[in-house]
């Protein structure tokens, strides 16, 4: 595995393999299986995998959540290999914005400035978006995987990609989750044992509404109540819980096509997210073991 440190040098890793097809996973590191189950993805249908790990500054609202963010760079390297990755981009935060850095990809619209846009401010998607437009440039990628539980993150790139025609594919994977249910992340690490415990009612209230769902309960504000009162056993006040368009993030009168149930909550001193996708007749449960 080739671990390429600025873009030239990435450049310079993939010009010979461009003959074949390239698939880009992005992550910030702090690997756990559901980053590898993107580079599976990207394994089974690109001839070299390129990994970036970069911690974009710009995408974090609170410096303490940037300071506190989980950075493994070794075994994140070993996992990666052992992975299947072929080359690995690590640039440090001066090779992503030089001096003199003063461009912005900015997506607007409720797609970018609902639920994660609200809660953590218009920079956070413009950091995403800015990041990931100057990872798809120095990579060139036929393909990009990106993970669902990110869904918003997905719904943006998405329209960016779309609206600057970015010649990529975009392919979401299934969000990854531990045997009991919780949706894998780096910052479950930071979790104490106790909030561990608490924060399973966020798979659960997904699983409960998913359930009235399949029950025939079409109405948000009923849904939201059944999941709210899941959260609340476990002393969770969630900062949302939206159900929303998937690919616009309109919320929805009623779910009466698939629509996305989204859940942001705090646990402990941990901000978590998690997600499902809601199609009446036929729903896919949040619970454990993928
Ligand atoms: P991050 O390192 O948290 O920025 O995540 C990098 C990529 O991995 C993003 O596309 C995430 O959506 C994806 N990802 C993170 N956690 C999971 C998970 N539990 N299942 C699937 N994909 C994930």
């Amino acid at each position: 595995m080739i671990v390429a440190r600025t873009v030239a040098a990435l450049r310079d890793v993939l010009r010979e393999r461009r003959v074949g097809s390239i698939g880009l996973v992005p992550t910030m590191g702090a690997l756990h299986e559901g980053h590898l189950s993107l580079v599976r993805a990207a394994r089974g249908e690109s001839d070299t995998v390129v990994m970036s790990i970069f911690v974009n500054p710009t995408q974090f609202n609170e410096a303490s959540d940037l300071a506190a963010y989980p950075r493994t760079e070794e075994r994140d390297l070993e996992l990666a290999a052992a992975g299947g990755v072929d080359v690995v981009f690590a640039p440090d935060a001066a090779e992503i914005y030089p001096a003199g850095f003063a461009t912005t990809v900015s997506v607007t619209g409720v797609v970018a400035e609902s639920l994660e846009g609200a809660e953590r401010g218009r920079g956070h998607f413009d950091g995403v978006a800015t990041v990931v437009s100057k990872l798809l440039l120095a990579a060139l990628p036929d393909s990009a995987y990106f993970g669902a539980k990110d869904a918003q993150q997905v719904a943006v790139v998405r329209r960016m990609v779309a609206d600057l025609g970015i010649p990529v594919r975009i392919v979401v994977c299934p969000t990854s989750r531990d045997d009991d249910g919780l949706a894998r992340s780096s910052r479950n690490a930071r979790l104490s044992p106790g909030d561990r415990a608490r924060a399973l009612a966020i798979p659960r209230a997904l699983a409960e509404v998913t359930d009235a769902v399949a029950s025939g309960v079409c109405d948000p504000r009923a849904l939201r109540a059944r999941a709210e009162s899941v959260l609340a056993h476990a002393e969770i006040q969630p900062e949302y819980v939206a159900f929303v368009d998937p690919g616009t993030f309109e919320p929805v009168a009623s779910v009466a096509d698939a629509t996305l149930v989204a859940i942001a909550a705090r646990v402990g001193d941990v901000r978590l997210i998690d997600n499902t996708v809601l199609t009446p007749g036929h729903t896919v449960p949040a619970r454990g073991g993928a």
